[in-house]
């Protein structure tokens, strides 16, 4: 039987800042549904692999597939991939979801124009349609009281569950999630590990860097340990938590628990 095609396959991508080159050859296949947790110490090269998979950052070699459609990339001057169709990374752009550290809520809307403001621009839905969304959505996040309010006026944990349910908004085919809990008060990690359990159980197709290892153990189809810009260890859960091959990650396993 054919194999189903993947929500994402990153194909062997190099990333260099200068003369440091922070991504040295990675690849990574989600199929749908899958929650690909990715970690490693600080400065392994993760937000920036999340970040050129839709082009945040641009890679100088690799392959990037979204539901089997090809990133179209060209060669810049300076070496570095960009986009070679502006229609088509925008399109992709609005397929993969991205939930950052610090939220990035637009400080001069309310809540719920934040969330509507990209379907209704990018999706074309309609104002009120629009709404009814991002009604839906702040109540599954546990924050539907909150619509009319500033990003400032809410806690950490509630404006990164509104910012979760902007990224829902635009009906991603996969979410990559940069340490979406590390900048917020212990208190409030759990809520944000809750609604993204839920995603998780909902069949979601997510990569999650995060330094929540229980969180991630319980979480994950596959965990993938980064080491220097490359995959140092990789497979499910049990076997890089607690069995994995390289001592590198056995380290770090048991200074992280
Ligand atoms: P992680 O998310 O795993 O902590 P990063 O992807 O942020 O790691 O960084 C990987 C490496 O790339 C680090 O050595 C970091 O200093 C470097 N780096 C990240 N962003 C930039 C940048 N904009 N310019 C130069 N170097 C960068
Ligand atoms: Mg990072």
């Amino acid at each position: 039987m054919a194999e189903a095609t993947p929500a994402l396959e990153i194909r062997n991508l190099h990333k260099r800042y200068g003369d440091l080159e922070v991504l040295k050859g990675i690849s990574l296949t989600a199929k749908d549904g899958d929650v690909i947790s990715i970690l490693g110490s600080s400065g392994s090269g993760k937000s920036t692999f999340l970040r050129c998979i839709n082009l945040l950052e641009n890679p100088h070699k690799g392959q990037i597939f979204v539901a089997g459609e090809e990133l179209k990339l060209k060669a810049a001057k300076n070496g570095d991939l960009v986009a070679a169709d502006n229609r088509q990374i925008n399109r992709l752009r609005s397929e993969i979801g991205f939930v950052f550290q610090n939220f990035n809520l637009w400080p001069h809307m309310s809540v719920l124009d934040n969330i509507i403001e990209a379907p209704r621009r990018v999706l074309g839905q309609s104002k009120a349609e629009a709404i009814e969304v991002a009604e839906a959505l702040l109540a599954k996040v546990g924050i539907a009281d909150k619509r009319h309010v500033y990003p400032n006026q809410l806690s950490g944990g509630q404006q990164q569950r509104a910012a979760i349910a902007r990224t829902l908004a635009m009906q991603p085919k996969v979410i990559l999630f940069d340490e979406p809990t590390s900048a917020l008060d212990p208190e409030m990690v759990q809520e944000v590990l809750n609604v993204i359990r839920a995603l998780a159980d909902e069949g979601r197709t997510m990569l999650l860097v995060t330094h929540e290892m229980g969180f991630a153990r319980q979480v994950s189809s596959e965990v993938v340990f980064l080491h220097q810009g490359l995959v140092e260890e990789q497979g499910p859960p049990a076997q890089v938590f607690d069995n994995p091959n390289s001592a590198r990650c056995k380290q770090f396993m048991s200074s992280n628990r």
